[in-house]
């Protein structure tokens, strides 16, 4: 058996599929492979599964250069929006993902962006490292604190569900969430209030967490209307998917002071930033490393990599995923 890895990712998953004998190729560059260049890698040689990273489209035309023999393709990632599941169907070839073995270090961001743009953090250290602090001032940099304040989630999913128990236990925080699904049991531990109108969320929430997948529902679900709902005082965070926000509308509501700030892991256009976002103070910007912990990056590589042994010895990937 033969494995495609298109770049270089921690070795636990590699050695996995080294240790059960299989043939194991990583891409030498270590960059996105364009279109073309995985097509054609695709097509040079046969691999009978292909692990795949967020940036990487897998599209009808990637499916097709894998060819007939190639049984799984096995996103590094819990998100899977870079997969189009319909062609995945179409050609009878599984996909999967990894998920809950990165929740803990997407919650744990999450927070960390939320606590660092309320306290101002990233704005306070680059005023003390261009030799501006001259001393304690009773006026210096007043954030907001976050005990007690009213969170609202979008999506109160693997990620969204960790974020809110940090808020809960961790802040005491009101916890208010939407979601496709209601979650009752949840509502009870946690005194979690479910609101049926999304709108309710931008409304009611001193603070808004974004967890939902990207899909065609949830693109810029975050529009303009709404961020003109929140509070002048409220803040955004999203470490889910850039496109769930309508950047620009954003970019223009945190000019304008129409919310207090925005902390952003993920972009619409990345690597690209919405033109006049990084100007900004009040803005918070991480390059998609909200999973980066050495240890959730292993277990990713490890689960992807169980779901190619499982689906190579003809068994069910454990986190198949489908339309
Ligand atoms: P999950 O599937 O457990 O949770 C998603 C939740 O969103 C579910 O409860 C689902 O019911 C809900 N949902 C789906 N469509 C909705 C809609 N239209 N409106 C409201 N709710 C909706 O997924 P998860 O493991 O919690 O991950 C969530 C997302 O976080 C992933 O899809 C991925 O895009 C993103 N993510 C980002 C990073 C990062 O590095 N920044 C890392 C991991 C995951």
């Amino acid at each position: 058996m033969k494995i495609f890895i298109t770049r270089l990712i921690p070795d636990k998953g590699i050695n996995l599929l080294k240790e059960k004998g299989y043939e194991v190729v990583v891409s030498p560059h270590d960059r996105v492979l364009t279109k073309n260049e995985l097509i054609d890698v695709l097509q040079k040689d046969r691999y009978d599964a292909v692990l795949c990273l967020l940036t990487d489209k897998i599209d009808a035309e990637v499916l097709s250069a894998a060819g007939p023999q190639c049984k799984i393709f096995a996103n590094y990632a819990v998100g899977f929006d870079n997969i189009d599941l319909k062609a995945v169907a179409e050609k009878g070839v599984m996909a999967s993902n990894t998920p809950g073995v990165l929740t803990d270090s997407v919650a744990e961001h999450t927070f960390a962006l939320l606590l660092a743009i309320a306290h101002r953090v990233a704005e306070a250290d680059r005023f003390t490292r261009a030799g501006k602090y001259m001393g304690w001032e009773p006026m210096l940099f007043l954030g907001e604190s976050v005990s007690g304040k009213t969170l609202g989630i979008m999506g109160l999913g693997r990620i969204g569900s960790r974020v809110a128990y940090h808020a809960k236990r961790g802040f005491d925080m009101r916890v208010l969430y939407y979601d496709v699904k209601q979650n009752g049991e949840f509502e009870k531990e946690f005194q979690a209030e479910f609101r049926a109108n999304p709108d309710d969320i931008f409304k009611e929430a001193d603070f808004i967490s974004i967890h939902v997948p990207l899909l065609d529902s949830t693109r810029h679900m975050v529009n303009k209307e709404r961020i003109h709902m929140m509070k002048k005082t409220g803040f955004l965070v999203n470490t889910s998917r850039g496109p769930v926000i309508d950047e620009l509308a954003l970019v223009d509501a945190l000019k304008n002071g129409v919310i207090a700030g925005a902390a952003l892991d993920v972009f619409e256009h990345e690597p690209e930033l919405a033109s006049g976002l990084r100007e900004l103070e009040n803005v918070i910007l991480t390059p998609h490393i909200a999973s980066a912990t050495e240890g959730a990056r292993q277990a990713m590589s490890e689960t992807a990599a169980l779901n190619i042994i499982e689906a190579l010895e003809g068994r069910t990937p454990p986190n198949l995923v489908k339309i």
